[in-house]
């Protein structure tokens, strides 16, 4: 009998302590890691379930029925979550994204964005609210979150070949529904729409011209991502990554790309447009061309752990800062010491670093942090 993967549950549980330092650190809209990095964009992940089983994200046979998702009382609530943000906000944060697992399977996920939507940044600045989602939901809900005030959506799509999508999605989803879902998120004003695909070598990178043609004109921003070893389920191998240049490199040689200026410090896409105009397409190059240099962003787990960095094996716990009655101004405090103490650049140091097996410290999964 094939042997059960260990559920990952140990690693969430064994959070390090967030502590208030002596020396209190007030924010003030500009808060800086120990490589000097501002904190500017916060992405909360609202739930670790999915209605997918993506094989590079939730594999089925880990994520299965005997899987041990959180508990409803280990997650934060709204108004847990919308407290923590403001002292994010306070600390510099420009950029909320929602994320998950699937964040439109959150109950009521449209008042939480209700109350992140009040924030106002140091500028006195609405935020930029925006939210990753497979897009299976967004048909029924696209209109309900805009009036609550998310400005935009970013859906995943990994093919336009039904067949190749059912089978990555793993629970055969449907290609159609995903576009009806960006259609309803256009009528409702949710864009720019960005589209994530992840492109697995001798898997779907078939799909990347049929995407390319098929999105573009339309004013969707398609973005090309690396197939990523986050996590520790997805048996991830380098060969099956497609360098963002190879991709380049096959839609320029049908449709003439030239580079554009990114669009903000530490954006994590690449940005290409096309020669006659017809709009611009991303590529994220976790693998092949790390960009920790510029990484400004912290990860707000389901269960309120402060995560560092995608890949990191530990998070810092403030939900328990939290429910023991600390201050803002010590979740503050606890925020910016945790920051300064930030040194994570997992992609620049990848390919010197052991496997990720054997070490007792294994890397949290992408649906528990969000992406
Ligand atoms: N369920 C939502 C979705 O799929 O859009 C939000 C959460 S998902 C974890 C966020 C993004 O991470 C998605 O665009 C997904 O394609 C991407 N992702 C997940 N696993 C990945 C991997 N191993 N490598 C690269 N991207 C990955
Ligand atoms: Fe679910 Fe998104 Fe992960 Fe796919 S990538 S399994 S849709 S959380
Ligand atoms: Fe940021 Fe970590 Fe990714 Fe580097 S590896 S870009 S530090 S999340």
């Amino acid at each position: 009998m094939a042997e059960r993967v260990i559920p990952l549950v140990d690693q969430r549980v064994a959070a390090l302590r967030a502590s208030v330092p002596e020396q209190a650190i007030p924010a003030s809209g500009l808060l800086v890691d120990s490589l000097g990095r501002p904190l500017r964009d916060l992405r909360i992940s609202v739930t670790d379930r999915c209605n997918f089983r993506c094989s590079y994200c939730m594999p089925k046979e880990v994520f299965d029925k005997n899987y041990p998702y959180l508990p409803h009382a280990s997650l934060l609530t709204f108004e847990e979550i919308t407290r923590l943000a403001k002292q994010f906000v306070a600390h510099g944060v420009q950029k909320i994204r929602l994320t998950g697992g699937e964040p439109l399977l959150r109950k009521n996920i449209e008042i939480l964005i209700e109350q992140l939507a009040q924030l106002r940044t140091v500028e006195g600045e609405p935020l930029d609210i925006t939210l990753t989602t497979n897009g299976s939901l967004l048909a029924r809900k696209a209109r309900a979150l805009k009036a609550a005030g998310l400005q935009r959506v970013t859906v995943s799509l990994d093919g336009l070949d039904d067949t190749v999508f059912r089978s990555m999605n793993d629970v055969d989803f449907p290609v159609a529904e995903v576009l009806a879902g960006i259609e309803a998120a256009r009528e409702a004003g949710l864009g720019p729409i960005k589209l994530n695909m992840v492109v697995k070598r001798g898997t779907n990178d078939h799909e990347i011209l049929t995407m390319a043609r098929h999105f573009k004109g339309t004013g969707v921003v398609l973005r090309f991502i690396e197939y990523m070893d986050v996590g520790a389920t997805n048996g991830w191998r380098m060969d099956e990554v497609m360098p963002s240049a190879e991709v380049v490199a096959r839609i320029h040689a049908e449709l003439p790309l030239v580079q554009l200026e990114p669009s903000a410090p530490g954006e994590t896409a690449e940005r290409w447009g096309y020669a006659d105009g017809g709009g611009e397409i991303g590529v994220i190059s976790s693998v092949t061309h790390a960009f920790c240099g510029e990484c400004n962003r912290a990860r707000l787990s389901t269960e309120g752990q402060l995560y560092l960095c995608l890949f990191a094996t530990q998070g810092h716990d403030l939900k328990s800062l939290l429910r023991a009655g600390a201050s803002d101004a010590d979740i503050a405090s606890a925020i910016g010491h945790i920051w300064h103490g930030r040194s994570d650049r997992y992609s620049e140091l990848r390919a010197t670093l052991a496997p990720d097996t054997g070490t007792g410290q294994r890397r949290v999964e992408m649906s528990y942090i969000g992406g």
